[in-house]
């Protein structure tokens, strides 16, 4: 049989097509708004802002404006793909609610966007967002930074928030019907595979958490991180073994959006451990998946199922 990434974790590209039943696409927007930690705590210390802002992405650009520069080219490498509007970068449910509505809303208004994503902080998740959000009458997501479960590895990372506040963030969204994403960071200096292992251990049960997006901790010139002397940082063999041994940990209907963090720049990092690409990396794991027979969901109580998706 052949050797698929997909028969062995639920991917995100397998969970959109189970819930929309059709090629869905993100369209990555910006609120314009910048992030308020950064702005006002000095942000997290591996944050680089010109690393996340997409080439379909643009600050001060309207809404209209960016799906008119992102569409065509999605269209061009995907066909004819229906979208989701996906507020992805800084803290996308910064601002007040009349403004944040109006861009959401405006988002809403283009005739192939079928539902919302939107990406944000713990510490800005707050009722009237939420009331806003699950008043719309499409799918909709919020995808939470947690990172880990681990108060000294928030602390370390200058996340400005603790991991109760996530949890609370996380149950207030899950109560009120909305789709919870959450962001991980594996490789966090100081955290041991076990460190990992127990942040999963903690998503993995979490009814309302139904999307997961691996990092690898990435230090990027001009942080904090890359300032720090002797970081710990995880190479990229090490961070597919951990993936590859934390995978049967996390439950098997749980979609995961994201293995390893995407766009990284070669001029952009300051330390040479991610030799090799995305598309090497991914089959590597493919490859340590097939060879140690590891499945998502194996050592859960939800096992993954690929054949409910590809017969
Ligand atoms: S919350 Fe996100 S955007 Fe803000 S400083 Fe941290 S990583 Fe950067």
């Amino acid at each position: 049989m052949e050797e698929r990434l997909e028969y062995r974790i639920f991917t995100y590209s397998a969970y959109l097509l189970n819930k929309f039943g059709k090629k869905v696409f993100r369209v990555g927007l910006s609120t314009g708004k910048t992030c308020p930690h950064r702005v006002r705590n000095g942000g997290c210390i591996f944050c680089n802002p010109h690393t996340f802002t997409g080439e379909y992405q643009s600050k001060d650009l309207s809404i209209e404006k960016q799906f008119n520069d992102a569409i065509p080219r999605i269209k061009k490498a995907c066909g004819d793909v229906q979208l989701l509007a996906y507020f992805q970068d800084e803290t996308s449910t910064f601002g007040d609610i009349e403004f944040l509505k109006q861009k959401y809303d405006e988002a809403l208004s283009h005739p192939e966007v079928i539902g919302l994503i939107v990406s944000t902080r713990p510490d800005y998740v707050n009722e009237e967002v939420i009331e806003l959000l699950a008043s719309y009458k499409v799918p909709v997501t919020i995808e939470i930074g947690l990172q880990s479960i681990h108060n000294r590895s928030l602390e370390l990372l200058n996340r400005g928030h603790t991991f109760e506040q996530v949890e609370e963030a996380i149950n207030m969204c899950g109560e009120a019907g909305l789709t919870v994403g959450v962001h991980l960071i594996m490789g966090i200096p100081n955290e041991t595979y076990d460190d990992m292992l127990r942040t999963i251990k903690w998503v993995s049960p979490n009814k309302y958490i139904k999307q997961v997006k691996f990092h690898n901790l990435v230090v990027y010139k001009s942080t904090e991180l890359a300032q720090m002397k002797n970081i710990p940082v995880y190479s990229i063999e090490e961070h597919i073994k951990n993936l590859g041994n934390l995978i049967p940990h996390l439950r098997g209907d749980i979609a995961v959006s994201r293995l390893f963090t995407s766009n990284i720049r070669r001029t952009q990092i300051a330390v040479d451990e991610y030799k090799g690409n995305k598309t090497q990396w991914m089959n590597s794991l493919r490859k340590y998946l097939y060879k140690h027979n590891l499945n998502q969901g194996d050592e859960t109580e939800v096992i993954y199922d690929y054949r409910k998706f590809y017969k």
